[in-house]
């Protein structure tokens, strides 16, 4: 066969596959009178591999290669694997900001925005919006030019995918494998510490160096205007050579929880009004933190070692957060010195990406959540104990809901946002007045 001719078979091979994941939906909404099984498809997009997966054996039997290497989070008890048409989706995303989705024998269509946060481009765009039509639904979207990171939220069930292959699988000639899971199959029953609050730092440098509260009170006392406006907060993301190969794509891992961060459900909410800015996606020190002996007992102390305030300061950012690939020694799923710690070890936070006991197995929604609450920590939000007004909420709907910064995780409770006496909070239990009084000082750590 001559290489034109193969071209055109194989053309023709992907004509049918796409016909035949067309398909689907269709088939399925003939048994709509039956309990159907709820699925979501990128209309004309989205190859199914495996449908209803729950352990090795049937992605064996569907003849997925050497399963073992794939990064699916242990918790998850049943998922469909499919690949996506990526430069497909990526055109209609950038010609018509929507695409077209099925769940079960319903469609849809997203109303998105495109996000403007990252200084870097590295070919991956974020977006952020809902389902037309559909009021409780909330739809994050991250796409690089080999996967896709996010979530669809309608009510109270949300819709994950992430790509499973790790980095050496990943290349132009085949789609990555990713899975769909749905929250309703994420099986955690009970909570999973956080960490005990924000970290004591190993020396007290200077006192003048330090800023003078913890205390959510004392902040509101200042009252500045700058509190009411937007601000930019820039922040530079870096990981280990570990999960820079376990990821197919670590950037966009990244980039779906600094889209998540800055959405209207967290540090985009209009009484908080922090933008966080990438400034850089870096793994350039990847080895250096890997090569560290103290990268698993002392994760955010290695990380500081690495990426010291100069380092930060040439790169412009204020902060920086850490995305850990390793299981560090502990119970913690994420650290920070915060706040009242001042620049010179208020900038750094730590958040764990994988799995360290079966509570906490870095789904999706576990990364987002702990790396929000991390950053949560350096605007000086704090858990639901803390001394001062800063504290974490928790209501019922109909279930228990936590804010961000409990200092649990439990991934049917936790969500994105920060306490507020505007929303899901109280005089006595208002992050989002913490993080409005600190947000001005952490812009200017990049001038420390
Ligand atoms: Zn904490």
């Amino acid at each position: 066969m001559n290489a034109k001719k193969g071209v055109r078979a194989l053309s023709l091979l992907l004509v049918i596959a796409l016909a035949g994941a067309m398909f689907v939906p269709a088939v399925s909404a003939e048994n709509n009178e039956s309990k159907m099984e709820q699925h979501l498809l990128i209309d004309g997009m989205t190859n199914i591999n495996v449908l209803n997966a729950q352990k090795t054996e049937d992605l064996i039997a569907s003849g997925i290669q050497s399963p073992e290497e794939l990064t699916i989070p242990q918790i998850i008890t049943k998922y469909d694997m499919i690949t996506f048409d990526i430069p497909d989706i990526k055109n209609e995303l950038e010609n018509f900001e929507s695409l077209y989705i099925t769940i079960g024998n319903q469609k849809y269509s997203m109303k998105l925005t495109k996000a403007d946060f990252s200084k870097v481009k590295d070919n991956i765009e974020s977006y952020y919006g809902t389902l037309n039509g559909i009021e409780n639904s909330e739809i994050f979207l991250t796409i690089s030019d080999t996967v896709i990171v996010g979530s669809i939220s309608i009510d109270s069930e949300t819709f994950y995918v992430k790509p499973v292959e790790p980095r050496k699988r990943v290349s132009s000639e085949k789609p990555v494998l990713h899975i769909i899971y749905s929250s309703n199959s994420v099986n955690q029953e009970k909570p999973i510490k956080i960490d005990d609050g924000t970290l004591e730092t190993p020396i007290i440098k200077d006192t003048k160096e330090l800023i003078s509260s913890n205390d959510g009170l004392s902040q509101e006392s200042r009252s500045v205007d700058s509190t009411k406006q937007w601000t930019t907060v820039n922040i530079l993301i870096t990981t280990d050579n570990q999960f820079y190969l376990d990821e197919s794509d670590w950037k966009a891992t990244a980039e779906d929880i600094i889209n998540t961060a800055n959405s209207q459900s967290s540090f985009g909410r209009d009484d908080v009004q922090v933008s966080l800015c990438v400034v850089a996606y870096d793994d350039s020190k990847r080895m250096d933190l890997s090569n560290d002996p103290d990268i698993t007992s002392e994760p955010l102390g290695t990380f500081y070692e690495h990426f010291d305030n100069n380092y930060l300061n040439a790169r412009y950012a204020d902060i920086a957060l850490y995305l850990g690939g390793y299981n560090a020694d502990g119970g913690s799923q994420g650290l920070a010195w915060g706040f009242g710690n001042g620049p010179y070890w208020g900038q750094w936070a730590w958040s764990q990406m994988v799995y360290d006991d079966p509570l906490y197995t870095g789904t999706v929604h576990g990364r987002r959540c702990i790396s929000i609450h991390e950053l949560g920590h350096i605007f000086n939000a704090d858990h639901e104990n803390s001394a001062g007004t800063n504290r974490a909420y928790g209501w019922w709907d109909p279930l228990p809901k936590h804010t961000v910064m409990w200092s649990d995780f439990i991934e049917a409770y936790n969500v994105y946002e920060y306490s507020s006496i505007d929303y899901h909070g109280e005089a006595t239990r208002n992050n989002a007045l913490a993080i409005r009084n600190a947000k001005s000082t952490v812009a200017t750590y990049r001038n420390s």
